[in-house]
């Protein structure tokens, strides 16, 4: 993108203008600690981070958040995590009248900076946990070093998408394409609408079946002739009146300007092409957790790439490094429980550093 992040959500600049994209008025320092090492070093400024980081800002742990670079991977990937690229967020408590999802980050940075945390606009690329317990050694994508006593991973997992141009564009805009029906399903634009969802796993049946409530008809549509999602969960969509499978379609191309007024479907039988109205998309395809900088690591991880938690805890299996939100999290994947999982890492690790004589 040739810009970096500076230290506030929506601020990029020229990297030449200063390392990190910071700045003493974001309250950011060369070096958090006097003997080197970061007490508390988070990765991800997503709910998860952000409220790690207040949490352990009032505890006077000093955190440093490193909220990442902007990128396409293969959808945008921002500094502050989905709801970058939500619009409105209505489901929040504590916004009565809903929020848009990038100022509600904003917000959350805002209220982080308030307490001290320091800002740094790069990723961590590498992270070196082998001596399990002691100082752990990370590596940023500007090539330096770090040390950090506990790490609060919150990098969040971004939702995969079908990789059109036109998808793209309409779900940055909020041109009514996006890959989280609870987030935006009962927004008035689909309200008594006719809206699609694509997938066929249980993602897309319980988008779906959420939808039935607001929009007039939902079409699935369905690569194959046979859906994966769990039976309970198909039958519980196909019961409601106004839901619909399109078997054996992929989504081609979505119409429309400034609002989707429609998909280009292919049948994956024939080979046939034709246009479907619709004025909601939500694409329900799966979600690939940001773990990849993690995976050599030694951390344990389940089947689908998350990050493995002890039970009622944010501790993973090494000493000093903790999950926090969509990360670790496949099921429920919401900005509140992320915020309630970033809260837990941070006085995990509050009492982890205690228990070291470090807090
Ligand atoms: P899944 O991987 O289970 O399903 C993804 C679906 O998207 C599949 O039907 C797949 O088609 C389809 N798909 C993938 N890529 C494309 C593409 N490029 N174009 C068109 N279609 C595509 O992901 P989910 O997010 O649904 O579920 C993830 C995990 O979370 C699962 O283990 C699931 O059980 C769990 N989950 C549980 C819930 C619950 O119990 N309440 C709710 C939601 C999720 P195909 O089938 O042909 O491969």
């Amino acid at each position: 993108m040739g810009l970096e992040y500076a230290g506030g959500i929506g601020r990029w600049q020229d990297p030449a203008i200063g390392r990190n994209g910071s700045s003493p008025e974001d309250g950011v320092s060369e070096n958090g600690s006097s003997d080197g090492v970061e007490k508390v070093l988070i990765i991800g400024s997503g709910p998860a981070g952000w409220t790690a980081a207040i949490y352990a800002a009032r505890a006077s742990l000093d955190p440093v958040v490193y909220v990442g670079v902007p990128k396409q991977d293969p959808g945008p990937v921002l500094p502050g995590g989905q709801l970058m690229l939500t619009t409105e967020v209505e489901n929040y408590p504590g916004f009565p009248e809903g929020v848009q999802g990038p100022e509600m980050m904003m917000k959350f940075e805002e209220q982080a900076k308030r307490f001290g945390t320091r800002v740094i606009g790069e990723d961590i690329t590498e992270c070196d946990f082998s001596t399990d317990g002691s100082p752990h050694t990370l590596r940023t994508s500007g090539g330096q070093t770090v040390r950090a006593h506990a790490v609060i991973i919150s990098t969040g997992a971004t939702a995969n998408w079908l990789g059109l141009e036109n998808e793209m564009r309409l779900a940055q805009t909020g041109g009514g394409v996006s890959a989280c029906a609870v987030c935006d399903g009962a927004l008035p634009a689909f309200r008594d609408q006719h809206v699609a969802v694509v997938g066929g796993g249980d993602t897309a049946m319980e988008e779906a079946t959420y939808l039935t409530k607001f929009a007039s008809k939902v079409s699935v549509i369905h690569r194959r002739d046979e859906l994966r999602a769990s039976k309970v969960m198909q039958e519980r969509f196909l019961s409601k009146p106004n839901a619909e499978v399109l078997w054996n379609k992929t989504v081609v191309d979505v119409h429309g300007e400034e609002k989707i007024s429609g998909v280009r479907l292919k049948d994956t039988v024939t080979g046939e092409e034709a246009d479907l109205g619709v004025k909601g998309l939500f694409v329900a395809i799966g979600h690939t957790p940001a773990t990849k900088f993690i995976r050599d690591t030694g951390l344990e991880f389940d089947d689908a790439g998350y990050l493995e938690l002890k039970t009622r805890s944010s501790a993973t299996n090494i000493q000093g490094v903790f999950g926090a939100g969509d990360v670790s999290d496949a099921q429920y994947r919401q900005a509140v429980t992320a915020a309630g999982m970033g809260c837990q890492a941070a006085l995990d690790a509050e009492h982890y550093l205690g228990a070291k004589g470090l807090a």
